[in-house]
């Protein structure tokens, strides 16, 4: 290090020391840099030149002296080498006036990735829209169920609404609003439906549960959990009721399901996935290696779950599905992962994805928001700026996401949305598990 400069000035601005142990200081130190490359020779020209000179200084002095917390809400994932030092200079006006920056300069991205994935979904749903689609020699059956409001959902979001018939077994039938489109499948169907069930509790995927098994007159399962909660009339948000559709409390004479449900020749292993909601199990054909995953995997990135999902149990479900032999990995809302060439029904269907690659993207996804928010709480961050790290700007599934994700939170009034993700991190089962709470928790729909 060159005489009379000190570690704590080299921390504090850039200095450039040329071969005479000429020293250039901040803003200088830049320009005079700038000036050693073709491409950038001209700004460091210009910036070294009065009145562009002194406006940059003043800038250059303003993010030096708030680069700390600059770089975390930028970055997002970025860690000081001083975490004292960051709790000291992290300033309220410059976090959020870096975030707002990077807000800016990415609306004209929001906007094309907005509309770039407007028209792939409008597009997938006039693929899919009403129609069945039979896979590995008609063991699977996927249904498409639709109805005029509960429509918007796969115009807008993408998430389309199943019912799947694996050998012989009805799963997930929908919602009151999709029973038309459900009556017209089972006029279609060639292959008889010997028993009901369903994934979890939630209203796309119980409320023809009751009507479909006294119409075809065969049992209906469930595991204790789930039949707990629909053998009550379950109340609804109203947005979620008039959208996505009501539910009708089951009959008493259900079957309770623990470990399997027997297909027409083999049988169906219940593996509890909880994390999406407590009551949530997922169908394993171990003979085929497929996984009917029911919401327990919904995208890797997705980010405006129901306020019911427990992230710590999510990390947990994950961590063993993970483990487990899949080949084919069938999502609860229309997609199948698969590297297997046989499974080839339509592209707005299959994602040539390894289940396990997608299961571990979505693990390092949730790990990633977990890392966040203690390295926030570590740094005495407010809640909302900790939300704010959780949803950097640097990150491209952030801000090509980010319109549609509004818009979910706009029309659900609140209830799905980005802020769950973050808040579903303070809920767990095992008390000893828990982090501190971070937000105050809202009860929905009473
Ligand atoms: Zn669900």
């Amino acid at each position: 290090m060159p005489p009379g400069l000190t570690l704590e000035e080299c921390l504090r601005e850039l200095h450039v020391v040329g071969p005479d142990n000429r020293v250039w200081r901040g803003w200088s130190a830049v320009a005079r840099l700038a000036r050693l490359f073709p491409w950038t020779w001209l700004v460091g020209a210009i910036g070294a030149v009065p009145p562009f000179s002194w406006i940059a200084h003043f800038l250059y002095r303003w993010v030096a002296r708030n680069r700390y917390s600059l770089s975390r809400c930028r970055g997002g994932a970025c860690r000081s080498s001083r975490p004292e030092t960051t709790r000291a200079k992290a300033s309220f006006i410059s976090f959020w006036s870096c975030r707002l920056f990077g807000f800016l300069m990415r609306f004209p991205l929001m906007i094309f990735a907005w509309m770039r994935r407007m028209t792939h979904q409008v597009r997938d749903y006039w693929r899919v829209r009403g129609r069945r689609f039979d896979l590995l020699d008609d063991r699977l059956s996927m249904c498409f169920l639709s109805g005029w409001r509960c429509d918007l959902v796969p115009l807008l979001f993408g998430e389309q609404f199943v019912m799947h018939v694996y050998d012989g077994v009805a799963i997930d039938p929908g919602s009151l609003v999709m029973r038309r489109s459900l009556k017209r499948h089972l006029a279609a169907m060639q292959l008889p439906i010997h028993a009901v069930t369903a994934t979890h509790h939630h209203e796309e995927h119980v409320g023809n549960l009751r009507w479909l098994a006294q119409h075809l007159e065969v049992p209906l399962y469930l595991t204790r959990d789930t039949f707990d909660i629909v053998s009550k009339p379950i109340r609804l948000p109203f947005a979620r009721r008039l959208i996505i559709g009501a539910t009708e409390p089951v009959p008493k004479d259900v079957i309770i399901i623990d470990d399997e449900v027997r297909t027409r020749d083999g049988v169906l292993q219940v593996i509890p996935t909880s994390g999406h909601c407590d009551d949530h199990v997922s169908f394993y054909d171990p003979e085929r290696r497929v996984l009917l995953a029911g919401d327990a995997f919904m995208g890797s990135y997705f980010v405006t779950p129901n306020p019911d999902v427990n992230a710590n149990q999510w990390v947990e479900t994950l961590r063993r599905l993970i483990d487990m032999p899949i080949d084919i990995l069938v999502e609860g809302h229309g997609h199948i992962h698969t590297l297997r060439d046989d499974i080839d029904v339509d592209n707005a269907l299959v994602i040539r994805q390894a289940p396990r690659d997608v299961l571990a993207a979505k693990l390092e996804f949730f790990e990633w928001i977990r890392d966040q928010l203690a390295a926030g709480r570590d740094e005495g961050l407010s809640p909302r700026m900790i939300e704010a790290t959780c949803f950097p700007w640097g990150q491209r599934w952030n801000w090509e996401q980010y319109l549609g994700d509004t818009l979910i939170r706009a029309m659900s009034l609140g209830h799905f949305s980005r802020r769950e993700v973050v808040r579903s991190f303070t809920r767990s089962a095992d008390a000893s598990e828990m982090l501190p709470t971070l937000y105050s928790m809202t009860i929905h729909g009473e």
